[in-house]
């Protein structure tokens, strides 16, 4: 694992932020995570984008940033030992604040880079396809700006916990209306009768990127795609549903709220928008 700090490269064991900082203090912070695939990073861009319209949302300017953030990440992605793919973790913070008080921040941000291997997902949660509980996160701790990729993830660690405490593999997130969203760490997709949906960005989803490539894998399959707010009902009326994000590319699941997937897992239309990721990511 490399990791450097403010464009300096700081042995993993002594890489720590400061009691005062105001991630640690308050969450005030961003991230992003970005993967190699056959060794080339992906969608650099993208990332890089939602990080700076993150940044906006909470007035840091990350535009400022971006090309020492490019030259670090190319550094550290070149230098990582190792074989396999490589998983990049960008996290911005907005610097140290000693008063303990929410007045602006007394340094510049701190601007993080880690680089390691990526470890790859169980190929069974592939094969098999993984189990999902319907979980109202507002419950348990009320969601902040879903749009935002902040570093304040308590709803989404609660509500994770709280599917893995009934057996589950993780949680679909529903919202005060009823309607299913994402999961702490992935978009939803669901299938009826051919067609896909998916919850609209002004629903309260993060604007993940592979959301948006499946979005763009459906086009050209010639396959219908609905960016609309469906309920926990409808889903569960659904034919398949996949999950996607970064790190786990599609995932196809299994059951929800023990339900198993009437098509199958994965369903045939996930296997289609599957194999089609693939080979777009593998170039
Ligand atoms: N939603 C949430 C809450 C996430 O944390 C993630 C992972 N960043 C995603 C969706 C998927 O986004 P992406 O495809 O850009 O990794």
């Amino acid at each position: 694992m490399l990791i450097s700090i403010d464009g300096e490269r700081v042995d993993p064991a002594a890489a720590t932020v400061s009691v005062f900082d105001r991630g640690f203090l308050f969450g005030d912070a961003i991230y992003e995570v970005c993967a190699t695939h056959q060794g080339k990073l992906t969608m650099l861009g993208a990332h890089l984008d939602r990080l700076e319209a993150s940044g906006a949302a909470i007035g840091i300017d990350v535009a400022s940033m971006r090309a020492g953030l490019e030259a670090e990440i190319a550094r550290l992605i070149e230098e990582c030992p190792g074989e396999g793919e490589r998983y990049v973790r960008i996290m911005i913070t907005r610097g140290a604040s000693t008063d303990f008080d929410l007045a602006e921040a007394e340094t510049e941000p701190k601007q993080i880079v880690l680089v390691k291997q990526l470890k790859p997902w169980e190929p069974r949660l592939y094969e098999a396809g993984i189990d999902l509980l319907c979980v109202s996160p507002d419950q348990l701790v009320a969601r902040i700006a879903p749009s935002v990729k902040s570093n304040n993830r308590q709803a989404n660690v609660m509500a994770h916990r709280f599917a893995r405490a009934q057996g589950k593999d993780d949680a679909l997130f529903v919202d005060t209306q009823g309607n299913v969203t994402e999961g702490p760490s992935w978009n939803m997709f669901g299938v009826k009768e051919g067609k896909l949906w998916t919850s609209p960005l002004a629903g309260g989803v993060l604007p993940g990127i592979t959301r948006s490539t499946v979005l763009k894998i459906a086009a050209e399959l010639g396959i219908e795609a609905e960016e609309r707010a469906v309920s926990q009902e409808e889903a569960l009326a659904s034919d398949e549903w996949f999950i996607t994000s970064t790190t786990r590319g599609v995932m196809p699941v299994a059951s929800l709220d023990g339900r198993a997937a009437p098509a199958g897992s994965p369903g045939p239309l996930t296997q289609r928008i599957s194999a089609a990721w693939r080979a777009l990511a593998d170039g």
